[in-house]
């Protein structure tokens, strides 16, 4: 699973330096250079960690971590700031940072304390993931219905697709979200590609006999529903 990273942080050769370095460490890394840009993109949610500097033009660190944290986001932040002062550092920490690192920094540094983030987010991520009727391998990419012991494979849209759907279970998912996370920020999808993806899912989880459904919510997106919470 390809975790993915905001950079939020104006000095675009800062925000370049750090990209790189993530990259390599295999991380999927977007870059935001204004702090409304960085609010924007941090709010779909799909990011598993944001490096949130401070001192943003349109809108600081602080406020972004306060609506982010506000709005349930639940992805891991690392601020960063240019002043070392202790204030700062409490009021991040008070109002939701996960850790803090004061500028300058070696770059060692930042990507030991993402791994420290991210492996707590690993060490809690599960080998199966469940609901309803459903039991997902995230190795093996096959789905497996409890109740009829029937297997179907994935592939790994289908399986990112449906994971993404088992780790937001009470959510409607806008199809902006799900290009996000499945696809990416930077790709162009066809807009039927979803559709189609959706399609060869819901063909499978009936395949299987479950009772799982990907439900169409008009006009907002989709949501992963038990077809038994909805006998009629
Ligand atoms: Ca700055």
């Amino acid at each position: 699973m390809n975790m993915k990273v905001l950079i939020v942080e104006d000095e675009y050769n800062l925000a370049d330096v750090i990209r790189e370095r993530l990259e390599k460490e295999k991380l999927i890394v977007d870059i935001a250079t204004d702090g409304e840009e960085g609010y924007y993109y941090a709010a779909t949610g799909v990011y598993d960690l944001i490096i949130l500097d401070v001192m943003l033009p349109n809108m600081s660190g602080f406020e972004i971590l306060n609506k982010l944290r506000e709005e349930n986001v639940a992805s891991k932040i690392i601020m960063l700031t240019a002043k070392s002062m202790l204030e700062d550092k409490l009021n991040g920490l008070e109002n939701g940072a996960d850790d803090y690192l004061t500028k300058p920094f070696h770059m060692d540094e930042l990507v030991a304390r993402i791994n420290v983030q991210l492996k707590r987010n690993v060490k809690n991520y599960k080998n199966i993931l469940t609901f309803g009727d459903l039991e997902l391998n995230t190795t093996t990419l096959k789905v497996t219905c409890t109740k009829t012991n029937e297997v179907v494979e994935l592939i790994k849209k289908e399986f990112q697709l449906l994971e993404y759907f088992i780790n937001n279970p009470n959510q409607v998912l806008s199809k902006e979200q799900i290009y996000d996370r499945v696809w990416g920020l930077d790709n162009e999808v066809e807009s039927n590609n979803l559709e189609a993806y959706l399609s060869f899912v819901r063909k499978k989880l009936r395949a299987i006999d479950s009772t799982v459904i990907i439900k169409s919510v008009r006009g907002m997106g989709y949501k992963i529903e038990y077809g038994n919470q909805e006998i009629k």
